[in-house]
C-alpha cells in the first residue's frame, strides 16, 4: 500500500468507528498530511491509529483521538481559534482548514525546539491562517482574544484562568481534565457562566508550568 491508500484506509476506518461524522471533519483529515508532521517515523506509521513520538518527550495524539477533538470543538468558517500545545502542528493544521481562508489559529508551545519544527511543517502543507507562538499557553494569548474555540491538547488540573477568560460568550473550550486518566471536557460559555459536559476518558501529556500539575 502507498501513502494514499494507507490514509485512505485509516479514515474509513475512523467514519465507519463513528469517530469522522461530519463533512467538514473528513475533508480536513484527508487534506493534512499527517506523514509531514511526523519527522521519526516512516510513512506507514504515520497512518496507524497511534499516538508517536514527535520529541523533547511529547507525542502526538493518535487520529481517532484527534477526529473526535475536531468533531467535539464545532467549527465553522470564519473563526478565530487558540491551541494550547501545539505540538508536531498537526491539529492546529487541521483546524486551520476547517476554519478556512476567513479563520485564524494561534497555536502556544512552550518547548521552543517543537514551536519552530511545527513551524517548518506548517509553512511546508501551506497552513497560512495557522500562527506558532512559543510561550506558556496556560496564559492563553490575550493579544488575540477573545476566541470562539479553544482547545487545549495537554492535560491540565483544571480550565486556566487566563484561557477561560480569552473565550467568548457562546464559545467552548475543549480540555483534558485531571491525570490518570483525564477526562476530555468541554465547557461552553454562556451569558451565565459556564456549561460543562464530560466526553470520556482520554491521556495526554501534561501541561507544564505553573497552571500545571504541582508535583
Ligand atoms: N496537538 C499536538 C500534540 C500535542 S502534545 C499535535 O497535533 O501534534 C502536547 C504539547 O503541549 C506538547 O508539545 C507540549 O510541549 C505542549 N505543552 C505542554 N505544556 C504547555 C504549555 N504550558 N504551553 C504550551 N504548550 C505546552
Amino acid at each position: 500500500m502507498d501513502t494514499t491508500d494507507r490514509a485512505d484506509a485509516l479514515l474509513d476506518r475512523l467514519r465507519k468507528r463513528g469517530y469522522v461524522r461530519t463533512r467538514p471533519v473528513e475533508e480536513a483529515l484527508r487534506h493534512v498530511p499527517r506523514d509531514a508532521f511526523v519527522e521519526t517515523a516512516g510513512p506507514g506509521d504515520a497512518y496507524r491509529d497511534a499516538p508517536l513520538p514527535i520529541g523533547r518527550g511529547q507525542t502526538i495524539s493518535a487520529p481517532h483521538m484527534v477526529a473526535i477533538m475536531l468533531e467535539a470543538l464545532q467549527l465553522e468558517p470564519g473563526q478565530k481559534v487558540l491551541e494550547v500545545g501545539t505540538g508536531s502542528g498537526y491539529h492546529a493544521a487541521l483546524i486551520g482548514e476547517i476554519v478556512g481562508p476567513k479563520g485564524r489559529v494561534v497555536t502556544l508551545e512552550y518547548e521552543t525546539e517543537l514551536a519552530d519544527r511545527a513551524g517548518h511543517a506548517l509553512k511546508q502543507v501551506g497552513a497560512s491562517n495557522v500562527q506558532v507562538v512559543q510561550g506558556d499557553g496556560g496564559e492563553g494569548w490575550p493579544k488575540e482574544a477573545p476566541y470562539d474555540r479553544i482547545n487545549v491538547t495537554c492535560a491540565a488540573p483544571e480550565i486556566p484562568s487566563p484561557v477561560a477568560d480569552q473565550t467568548k460568550v457562546d464559545g467552548l473550550i475543549l480540555i483534558p481534565i485531571g491525570r490518570h486518566p483525564s477526562a476530555l471536557v468541554r465547557a461552553t460559555r454562556t451569558e451565565d457562566g459556564w456549561e460543562h459536559e464530560d466526553l470520556g476518558a482520554c491521556a495526554f501529556v501534561p501541561l507544564r508550568g505553573p497552571h500545571g500539575f504541582h508535583d
